[in-house]
């Protein structure tokens, strides 16, 4: 059986290493090709950090020809551009076909540009490409403030807007206004102008997480020196300058755009069932509706959270739909009936600067030392899990 994985994420590379032991235990006769458009495995999750200089480059992405190594997953870098489920064939953008008996789509999300300019005039931050690129725009800002004397525009310079109070806001929010005291001392930029807005549509941030951890947040962030804005709608983005709802203007020379995902396009176009944010729907086993030998999991899938809606786009569900699907198409290959995927909640953590950070264990509010703790043991045992896999 020749099995395909579009994507690499937390989801796609845990499908692979799962299901290469799998084939090694009980002997499978299946083939597994990985395809993702870079040469690394990123650590999404972190790349807040790598945007504010608080890790290394080197320890967010994962060469994925070492993590492969000895394990026969054939890797193929591609971008990919179309799925014809009719022909059983993935094309790539470079011309190449990929053909399938299954195929495991976990291309995970793209940053959603849902207001006119957003997409011209902000800085995303949704891979590590993107992560380098601000933290290089946030540097040179940094260092032009120091040599302005004309006050507006000093003011302006030094004001970064992250729009959108999810994950990426709040934990980019928390780790900027920490790191601007060594940009300052390195820059020679007044500290005293450092402004950072975090800017959200509705009246909490952290929407999954429930009114508490966003009162928390608000107050944490707010120690820090955030401005957060809550029921701020942003109607329109143009060079430096946010506009809201209200008629009010925001003017910023570092605007980051975190106010929302949505699928790969390439999902809908394939004629594959969709939601609202573009994610395939699936059935209890990862399986795409209507189809018989296509799966989706992770941030590109629609997956049911038994109470009638779906879960949300987190890492920890990705790993875990990956591992499940694993043992979906080992089963499969068995030809034994597989067993349906029950989401188990967890919990998760957000940082909130290096020191700080709000989360739920299990249903069990954690705040502050041992949230940090928490989302520290959180990384290093993903990071052992694929480097031992
Ligand atoms: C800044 C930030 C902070 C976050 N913090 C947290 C957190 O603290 N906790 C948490 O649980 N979640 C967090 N998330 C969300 C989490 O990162 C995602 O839910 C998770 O990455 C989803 O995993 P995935 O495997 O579905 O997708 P991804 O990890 O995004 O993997 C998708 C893969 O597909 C590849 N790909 C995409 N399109 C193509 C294509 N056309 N051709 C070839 N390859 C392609 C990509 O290169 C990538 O390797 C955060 C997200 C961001 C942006």
């Amino acid at each position: 059986m020749r099995i395909v994985i579009l994507g690499a994420g937390y989801a796609g590379l845990r499908t692979a290493l799962d299901l290469a032991r799998l084939r090694r235990e009980h002997a499978l006769d299946v083939t597994i090709q990985l395809v993702d458009q870079y040469p690394y495995h990123q650590l999404i999750q972190l790349l807040h950090l790598t945007a504010t200089a608080g890790i290394a480059d080197q320890k967010t992405i994962y060469q994925l020809d070492r993590l492969l190594q000895g394990r026969e997953i054939e890797r193929v870098e591609g971008r990919v551009t179309a799925i014809h489920p009719l022909e059983r064939a993935v094309v790539l953008a470079d011309g190449r076909t990929l053909t399938y008996d299954r195929l495991v789509i976990a291309l995970g999300s793209e940053t959603a540009f849902n207001v006119p300019g957003a997409r011209e005039y902000t800085l995303p931050l949704h891979n590590f490409t993107h992560a380098v690129a601000l933290r290089k725009h946030i540097v040179a800002q940094f260092t032009k403030a120091a040599s302005l004397t004309d006050p507006t525009e000093l003011r302006i310079t030094m004001t970064t807007a992250i729009v959108g109070g999810g994950y990426t806001g709040c934990e980019l929010a928390g780790e900027l206004a920490v790191w601007a005291d060594d940009l300052c001392r390195q820059t020679g930029a007044p500290r005293t102008e450092v402004r950072i807005a975090l800017i959200e549509r509705e009246n909490q941030l952290l929407p999954h997480f429930g009114k508490w951890a966003s009162d928390e947040a608000v107050r944490r962030l707010e120690r820090l020196g955030v401005n957060v804005f809550l029921n701020t709608p942003v109607v329109q983005v143009e060079p430096q300058r946010l506009r809201f709802a209200d008629g009010r203007i925001l003017r910023a020379g570092t605007i980051v755009w975190g106010a929302g995902v949505r699928a790969p396009a390439l999902l809908a176009e394939a004629g594959f069932p969709t939601d609202r944010m573009g994610r395939v729907l699936v059935d209890r086993y990862l399986r795409v509706d209507g189809q018989a030998f296509i799966f989706a999991i992770g941030d590109c899938a629609a997956v049911s959270d038994g109470r009638g809606g779906f879960l949300p786009p987190t890492a920890s569900y990705a790993v875990r739909q990956g591992a499940h699907l694993a043992e979906v198409l080992a089963a499969e290959a068995q030809g034994k009936a597989p067993r349906a995927y029950e989401p188990v909640e967890l919990g998760e953590v957000v940082s909130l600067g290096p020191n700080d950070a709000i989360g739920n264990a299990l249903g069990v509010p954690v705040v502050g030392y041992p949230a940090v703790l928490l989302k520290r043991g959180i990384e290093e045992y993903y990071r052992a899990t694929i480097e031992s896999a």
